[in-house]
């Protein structure tokens, strides 16, 4: 099969001839039609400081997907060939305390689908029966766009952040208009946040974001995240901030324009530790909350339920590459004029 394969610890990336994988007791093949990239495939083609201490060379890297399946294991019992399905990325242990106690996106012991095994930048995948996500029956009915089921991984973020906490008639701060923070701000108005605020440096990411049913698109770069407060009438700031930046400034800012108990999701990974006013998280009895992927599978339940109700987020999705483009297509994404990279594993 074809397949992007990182072959060395060292930057890079190759699309060449892979052996075809084949599913053991309890797993199941995927026909690979599509893969989202993520920041993450960024950073393992690059091979920065990151990817060379968490990723496991030689590798085929590629989280985000949508496929067929084209075989089951023994004993699989609910996924069946044929049947349009996502995969959910972390491949946990079933045996630590969490998972033992249905937490299971609190595993202590996760593997990373493309980072820690082979991943989906293929034209085949194999999965765990556990880690796939059916968005149709055999004959094809109740499905997903491809191109939507192939980035569920990361709407799955936008979806866990933004139900971290109650937004029903609460006004809402999103710090980051990359692809999560744009759907979580569609997500925000989908569930009944009063008012949607974004906030990014990018005028590309901002003009975006008003296709997805913000009130203000904020340039941070010129404005103050207490203008916005302003110009909206809000007189006692907002109740819950969703950080989706990782940018050290973003956090601060929160802190400066949230009411009295207000509530904080963070998903932007802070490349540094971020110098904070405890004493203000103390006495105006602020929560944090630190997120990391899906919950297995409330979050993925609460997607399809979403799409179903009406929720659309297909703008996000601004390009599409077949698959032998890819070095466009991580050009694109890295470049950051952009809402989510699509290839197309059909035609490679
Ligand atoms: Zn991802
Ligand atoms: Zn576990």
């Amino acid at each position: 099969m074809k397949a992007l394969f990182k072959p060395a610890a060292s930057p890079g990336l190759e699309l060449t001839e892979r052996p075809e994988p084949s599913c053991g007791p309890g797993e199941v093949k995927i026909r690979v039609l599509r893969t989202g990239i993520c920041g993450t495939d960024l950073h393992i083609e690059a091979w920065d400081a990151w990817a060379a201490s968490a990723v496991a060379a030689p590798l085929v890297p590629g989280h985000e997907f949508c496929g067929t399946v084209v075989a089951v294991g023994a004993g699989v019992r609910d996924v069946h060939v044929g049947a349009l399905v996502s995969g959910e990325g972390h491949v946990v242990c079933g045996t630590c305390r969490n998972c033992r106690a249905g937490r299971r996106h609190l595993c202590i012991r996760t593997s990373g689908v493309g980072v820690d095994r082979d991943g989906a930048f293929a034209q085949y995948v194999v999965l765990p029966e556990t880690n796939v996500w059916v968005h149709s029956s055999a004959d094809g009915s109740s499905g997903v766009d491809p191109d939507l089921g192939a980035i569920f991984d990361p709407f799955g973020n936008a979806v866990h952040t933004a139900l971290s906490f109650p937004l029903v008639g609460e006004d809402v701060l999103i710090t980051g208009a990359g692809p999560i923070g744009l759907m979580a701000a569609a997500v925000a108005r989908h569930v009944g946040a009063r008012f949607v605020v974004i906030t990014d440096v990018s005028p590309y990411r901002l003009e975006l974001a008003k296709t997805m049913g913000v009130d203000l698109a904020l340039d941070v770069s010129r404005d103050r995240v207490a203008d916005a407060q302003h110009r909206l009438g809000m007189v006692e700031g907002f109740d819950v901030a969703l950080e989706m930046s990782g940018h050290p400034s973003a956090l601060p800012d929160i802190l400066a324009n949230l009411n009295h108990g207000g509530r904080v999701a963070m998903l932007g990974l802070p490349a540094a530790p971020i110098q904070l006013d405890w004493g203000k998280v103390v006495t105006h009895m602020i929560t944090l909350k630190g997120i990391y992927g899906r919950e297995m599978f409330e979050t993925w339940y609460a997607m399809s339920a979403f799409l179903r109700s009406g929720l659309d987020i297909s703008a996000v999705i601004t390009h599409r590459f077949p698959a032998g483009e890819w070095q466009q297509a991580f050009a694109t994404a890295r470049d950051g004029r952009c809402g989510k990279v699509v290839l197309d594993w059909t035609e490679v």
